[in-house]
């Protein structure tokens, strides 16, 4: 009877212990839930958003959450637009020098009309969160700010400060959160390495996990006006000479034209990688890039591919497009915005000169905007840098975390197609490295586009990943040692 009684107690502690880490999840997806939500449903657009209220939000979280007011600071240089520092600090006598990560928190523009569902609310539908930034990248920001808090509560103690800075501007407009900490407050986010989760994804087909992407090197952003303008007239005697059409001709030639193939050492390894298991054909023609020369058709048949496209070349493309003043009038100005992500190892203005060879055309102008959208005859001669090397600690601890949450994906070094704030850390000598934690279908990447959303479980995964990570990243463990 004694057994049957201590049996008994023993399995309802266990069954309270059970319920208690259920519990626990239970609060800790919750408290992963409203910091999403409150981050997407404050607007923090350029045109009429403001990313003070959401690192305010954010700060005042952190506070509650039992952070130091020095460590949780809210600045910049434009009230619109201030950023959010936060510091976990390490156990005292740690010799090691921090981990940045970085985030942005102001989102592309989204017009309600062009949605289904209101882009600022945070909508639950059909097993995805949906709103402006579930995908870039406020999800990202919602779990370090989640696993921040949660780290603190525990108590725990890394063997380095771990900073996290979410900034402002990073799709456009002026004031760059992280060009302007690094400028004006560097001691606030100097670091060993940076680790930015606006790069660097988790790859998925029907939410089968194929391939952790980690961003080793960068592409480089540039914009180009193209600028047509014309004496106008009557538009009952119309003549070939018509600004709107130089922009068109020019245009039409930017449609067909393909910069040439270039591989890079981080790429090359990238497809060497991804012939290993992506299997048919187009596993054979990544082997058939890598030779030498590449194989002219099979790059032609992986640059369907967006992804691969964008990997294999520079890329250039029309995003804009303005003309006339008057539906009966010759149009007097047109003009184009050409939006290029250029390989490493090549300059804006080389791009631009580029440009203006294939167009051919000597009434266009072809002008570099820059970030401030003001127009230089000339774009930068800087090119794009060159990859870091690649650090252990990061790779191991992203081998072994990824193998428990996205099994059988391996992790692959890549070239970043889009362009982040990783430039500016990366031209101030940090190496930096992107991995999102946010798993996204091969074809449902939705990031500044329409209906923008994430999967509910992809959402809590990366949750639970950046705890993981941050702990694996400043934990020393056997066979752990930094590079
Ligand atoms: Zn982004």
């Amino acid at each position: 009877m004694l057994h049957v009684c201590l049996l008994a107690a023993a399995l309802s502690a266990q069954t309270a212990q059970t319920a208690q880490i259920a519990q626990t999840a239970l609060s800790e997806r919750r408290v992963a839930h409203d910091i999403f939500k409150q981050l997407i449903e404050i607007n923090t657009t350029e045109s009429v958003g403001n990313t003070t209220v959401a690192a305010l939000a954010m700060q005042k979280r952190l506070l509650d959450g039992g952070f130091a007011p020095q460590d949780a600071l809210v600045l910049g240089p434009d009230p619109r637009k201030q950023n959010l520092v936060v510091r976990l600090r390490a156990k005292s006598g740690a010799a090691l020098r921090p981990v940045l990560f970085i985030g942005h928190l102001d989102v592309v523009e989204a017009r309600r009309e062009d949605w289904s569902t209101d882009p600022f609310q945070f909508v639950e539908q059909d097993g995805y969160y949906y709103g402006r930034g579930t995908q870039d990248m406020k999800s990202s920001d919602a779990m370090l700010i989640t696993d921040f808090l949660r780290l603190r509560r525990e108590g725990y103690l890394p063997d380095r400060d771990i900073i996290l800075a979410l900034t402002a501007a990073e799709e456009g407009g002026d004031n760059n959160g992280v060009e302007w900490l690094l400028r004006t407050h560097r001691d606030l986010i100097d670091a060993e390495y940076v680790v930015n989760p606006d790069d660097g994804r988790i790859d998925t087909d029907h939410g089968r996990p194929v391939v952790l992407e980690l961003a080793a090197t960068q592409k480089l952003y540039a914009d180009f006006q193209l600028l047509a303008t014309n004496a106008g007239g009557h538009s009952s005697l119309p003549t070939p000479d018509n600004a709107i059409y130089h922009i068109a001709d020019a245009l039409a030639r930017l449609q067909g034209y393909a910069f040439p193939v270039e591989l890079n050492a981080v790429t090359r390894e990238y497809f060497r990688q991804m012939a290993a298991f992506a299997g048919g054909p187009a596993a054979a023609d990544m082997r058939a890039i890598l030779e030498t020369p590449p194989d002219a058709a099979a790059a032609r048949r992986l640059s369907a591919d967006p992804q691969y496209n964008s990997t294999l070349r520079t890329t250039c493309v029309a995003t804009l497009l303005a003309g006339g003043h008057a539906v009966n009038a010759l149009p007097q100005r047109a003009e184009a915005n050409v939006n290029c992500r250029i390989l490493p190892g090549h300059s804006a203005e080389e791009i631009r000169l580029q440009l203006v060879r294939l167009f051919d055309d000597a009434a266009l102008a072809v002008r570099y905007r820059n970030d401030d959208g003001s127009l230089s005859e000339h774009g930068p001669a800087a090119t794009a840098m060159s990859p870091p090397p690649l650090r252990a600690d990061v790779m191991e601890s992203l081998r072994r975390i990824g193998a428990d949450l996205w099994p059988g994906a391996p992790v692959i070094a890549d070239m970043e197609d889009g362009a982040s704030d990783s430039l500016y850390t990366m031209m101030a000598g940090i190496p930096s490295y992107g991995f999102s934690g946010v798993a996204v279908d091969h074809d449902d990447r939705r990031d500044h586009g329409r209906d923008e959303r994430i999967g509910i479980g992809s959402y809590y995964d990366g949750v639970e990943f950046f705890y993981r990570f941050l702990k694996a990243l400043t934990s020393p463990r056997a066979g752990h040692a930094p590079p």
